[in-house]
């Protein structure tokens, strides 16, 4: 199955993180669209790439070096290609690699299979990047492209799932007793492992089990949580979680599960005090902690650190000497903006020399309160409009 086709499960794995913290969440999703952001096709393209690495390295004798290469040549006429993805990939094809290399024996390696977890999930099935089997382990490994959140592996509910579905896979083949679980997020220079037993795997799978019950009837009690939340379709409007939010500044009682258009616009003008207290209160908490002065529940700690050259010209120089031509490889031409040339030539010169070449375009769809002098703006078309195009 390709990438981009993968069918979702109304309880699908890479959600459980959110429908086994709020059961309903599941359904109220159903009521709006599934979209794909541009990182996402991005993170798929990444994903097609590392799939025919990860298979020309392991199963070399049906996937050669044509076939191969004739695959990576099409999705490099991708619009959202980028040559990056190639050192991404080699990244997460190490970790597989290094990982087979320091097995007694070869492991057996699964790509790409879906795995079968209707023991645990009505329907429910899941595709995982790579499953390795050698000796009493199972051992999932899952490549992410993200580079906004990061992610940790224990107790990580989607490879969890992944566990069990592999453990059902292969329970026959292998006396499995240990599970184990790789995360590789190249972007950010993040790997995270966790391993457990067959046991606490299947206790989990029980939990899993009954919380699925509740998420397929859209039972259960909401259950806002920062990283439940973050994706769900339903968040701008799920009163569970604008309750939640607002709550601690306005009692609010019981009300139906949505919100409307009324209430979202008095909330957002609420809201936009409680979102600046937060951040007051952040930085306060921050310093207090960097004081040495205890906050519970939260601690300081460095940000996610960046690489630097100590000498930028220095490692240049040397990689010249490599046979490396520097205005190919090591620097980039950029136009500059068209501010920056305005800026440059003047203004008048500017508008006399190329101003007809300058277009405005109109900016993007931006909320504003309804005192802003600027004029709405609405998609919506109007019967004058209707009326011109039908002409
Ligand atoms: S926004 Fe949060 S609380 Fe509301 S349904 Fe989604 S996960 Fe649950």
């Amino acid at each position: 199955m390709g990438h981009a086709e993968r069918a979702h499960a109304l309880l699908s794995a890479s959600g459980a993180h959110r429908w086994l913290v709020c059961t309903p969440s599941a359904k109220l999703e159903e009521q709006f669209p599934d979209s794909t952001s541009e990182a996402a096709k991005e993170g798929t393209l990444a994903h097609e790439l590392a799939e025919l690495k990860v298979r020309h390295y392991f199963y070399t004798p049906d996937f050669g070096k044509k076939k191969y290469t004739t695959r990576v040549n099409k999705l490099k006429k991708e619009d959202l290609w980028k040559d990056e993805m190639e050192r991404y990939t080699d990244e997460y094809l190490d970790m597989l690699r290094v990982t087979a290399l320091g097995l007694g024996a070869p492991p057996y390696v699964a790509i790409e299979q879906r795995l079968d977890l209707s023991d645990w999930i009505p329907e429910g099935f899941g595709t995982a990047d790579c499953v390795m089997v050698y000796g009493n382990t199972v051992h999932v490994f899952d490549f992410k492209y993200g580079k906004g959140v990061q992610v940790d592996a224990e107790q990580n509910p989607q490879m969890m799932l992944y566990a069990l579905g592999a453990y059902r896979a292969y329970k026959m083949l292998y006396p499995i007793a240990q599970i184990k679980m790789t995360i590789i997020q190249p972007r950010i220079d993040h790997i995270s492992e966790w391993t457990c037993t067959l046991e606490e795997l299947l206790a989990f799978g029980e939990e899993a089990r009954s919380k699925a019950m509740l998420a397929m009837e859209g039972k259960g009690d909401y259950h806002p949580d920062e990283k439940a939340c973050r994706f769900c379709r339903a968040k701008a409007q799920c009163r569970a979680r604008s309750d939640h939010n607002v709550k601690k500044a306005f009692n609010i009682g019981e009300l139906p599960p949505l919100i409307s258009a009324e209430e979202a616009g008095k909330r957002l003008l609420e809201l936009q005090d409680v979102v600046k207290y937060q951040k007051d209160l952040q930085d306060w908490a921050l310093s207090e902690c960097l004081a040495g002065k205890d906050v519970p529940g939260w601690k300081a700690v460095e940000g996610r650190s960046t690489r630097d050259w100590t000498d930028m010209d220095d490692a240049f120089d040397k990689l010249i000497k490599t046979g490396i031509t520097p205005e190919e490889m090591l620097y980039e031409k950029k136009p500059l903006t068209l501010a920056q040339v305005e800026k440059l030539i003047g203004k008048k010169e500017f508008q006399d020399a190329v101003g007809e070449f300058v277009v405005k375009k109109s900016g993007k769809p931006t909320l504003v309160k309804e005192s802003d002098k600027r004029e709405a703006i609405t998609n919506r078309v109007t019967a004058e409009q209707a009326f011109e195009e039908e002409k």
